[in-house]
């Protein structure tokens, strides 16, 4: 990993870029995911690399619905196993879901890696390395998944998804939740929540969530996900407007 001085403007956003690229070189993230990780930050820069109060809105009750489910299960990829290991799996023993390695250049050295990667931090239970059912209307190989675990999960937490298996699994009478930064990607619109911030800021903020709402107790109220995503972009531009940018 290059050393990047604490003080650099651009230090967690830099940091960022190496944790994807030591997850190239471990086998463990696709080079695609660059890729997409590129169309993220472009929207991070407009969001001001930080968490919109229109996020925390959409935590709270993405909170709510994983501490209500029956099955939650947490579906993990490459990107999210590079940038957010640990806090992916704190939550899942917070919210006592099983870990699910589901990629969309699927091969079954890189599933074993990233499984391996998930224990390493101290993952309990990782499916996702002997799917025995589809998602159906799927073609590619992120329609396989374990019966046990996405198959069969009453609420789906999904980070950065696909648009075609958030819609799929939506169309199965699942919740997803997904954490996306890209408040116009097909996944953000499908899903009964989206959590718009960058993926380590987020599941940080849902872990600390659910441990209060564990503690304080709380009711799922009233949540409107297409409201919430017009909320997203009114905070871009406003922020845009206070900068005196436009
Ligand atoms: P869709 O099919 O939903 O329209 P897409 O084709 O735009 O999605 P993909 O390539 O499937 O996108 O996935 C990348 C998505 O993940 C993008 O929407 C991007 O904004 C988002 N993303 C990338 N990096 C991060 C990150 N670090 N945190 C949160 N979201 C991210």
């Amino acid at each position: 990993m290059h050393k990047i001085p604490a003080t650099h403007p651009r230090y967690a956003s830099l940091m960022k870029r190496e944790k994807l690229v030591e997850g190239i070189e471990a086998g463990i993230t696709s080079k695609q995911g660059l890729i997409a990780h590129g169309r993220g930050e472009a929207f991070d820069y407009l969001l001001g690399e930080r968490t919109l109060d229109s996020a925390r809105r959409a935590t709270e009750f993405a909170a709510s619905l994983l501490l209500a489910a029956k099955k939650p299960v947490i579906s993990v990829n490459g990107n999210v196993a590079a940038l957010a290991a640990k806090e992916i799996v704190e939550l899942s023993e917070l919210i006592n879901a099983p870990l699910e390695v589901n990629i969309f250049y699927r091969t079954e050295d890189r599933v074993m890696k990233i499984k391996k990667h998930l224990k390493k931090h101290g993952a309990r239970k990782v499916l996702g390395d002997k799917p025995d059912a589809r998602i159906p209307g799927i073609e590619h190989a992120r329609a396989m998944v374990d019966r046990g675990g996405i198959y069969s999960a009453d609420v789906v937490l999904a980070p950065l998804e696909d648009g075609d298996r958030c819609e799929a699994l939506i169309a199965m009478g699942k919740k997803v939740i997904t954490i996306d930064l890209n408040p116009l990607s097909r996944t953000a619109r499908h899903a009964s929540v989206t959590i718009v911030d960058d993926v380590e800021r987020a599941l940080k903020n849902l872990i600390s969530t659910v441990k209060a709402q564990k503690q304080k107790g709380k009711k799922e109220g009233d949540y409107n996900n297409k409201e919430n995503l017009r909320e997203v972009i009114k905070e871009i531009v406003n922020r845009l407007k206070e900068k005196d940018l436009i």
